[in-house]
């Protein structure tokens, strides 16, 4: 049997990390955050440069990071990628194969991302692409010039199971019985 790949995805702020965790304490998967991944690559580099200005890292670059994350002998949360459609087109020619794949689509509203980043500014994030108001501009931006396409295409490949969840609210508990619920009906 295949094991099953749950494949987070949305806008900044939308809860792909919250999620992840509170999926990862109810069940056993490895668990890739792509952001974090590449957040731990040397601040000299190209790719940290990349992600204080708050533009997206190249598709060709971050394949061969991503890649050895990804072990096909159990069950795996992806989180912050795929996020082009390059990506998409990769994860599902490398990967369905391999997994059971069901993207879930964490669809909020973009006044809602904002509103989000804010509080985890104001809770004291400490991630200094959320501060400066120009990556956070431009990462809104690349999620909707980018990465909403990436979600279309996935939205009609019929070799995954995909699911597009408009979040009702901010309850943090609802929102998670409700992805739950649809994950595992
Ligand atoms: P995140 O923690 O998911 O918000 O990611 C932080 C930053 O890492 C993003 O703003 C990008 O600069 C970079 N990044 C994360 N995931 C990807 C990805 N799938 N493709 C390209 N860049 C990424």
């Amino acid at each position: 049997m295949k094991p099953e790949m749950i494949v987070f995805m949305g806008g900044q702020g939308s809860g792909k990390g919250t999620f992840a965790n509170l999926l990862l304490q109810k069940h056993d998967f490895n668990y890739v955050e792509a952001g974090a991944i590449l957040r731990a690559m040397p601040s000299d580099s190209e790719i940290k440069q990349k992600i204080s200005r708050g533009e997206l890292v190249g598709d060709n670059d971050l394949f061969p990071i991503i890649a050895p994350h990804i072990t096909s002998d159990h069950n795996i949360i992806m989180d912050g990628f795929p996020r082009t459609i390059g990506q998409a087109k990769w994860l599902i020619e490398n990967y369905a194969d391999k997994f059971n794949i069901h993207v879930v689509f964490l669809n909020i509203s973009e006044a809602t991302m904002l509103a989000h980043i804010q509080n985890r500014i104001k809770e004291g994030g400490n991630r200094a692409d959320d501060t400066d108001e120009n990556a956070v501009r431009k990462r809104i931006e690349s999620f909707k010039t980018t990465t909403m396409p990436a979600i279309e295409w996935l939205s009609k490949n019929k070799d995954i199971e995909f699911l597009d969840i408009k979040l009702p609210g901010d309850d943090i508990d609802i929102n998670f019985a409700l992805i739950y619920n649809k994950l595992y009906k």
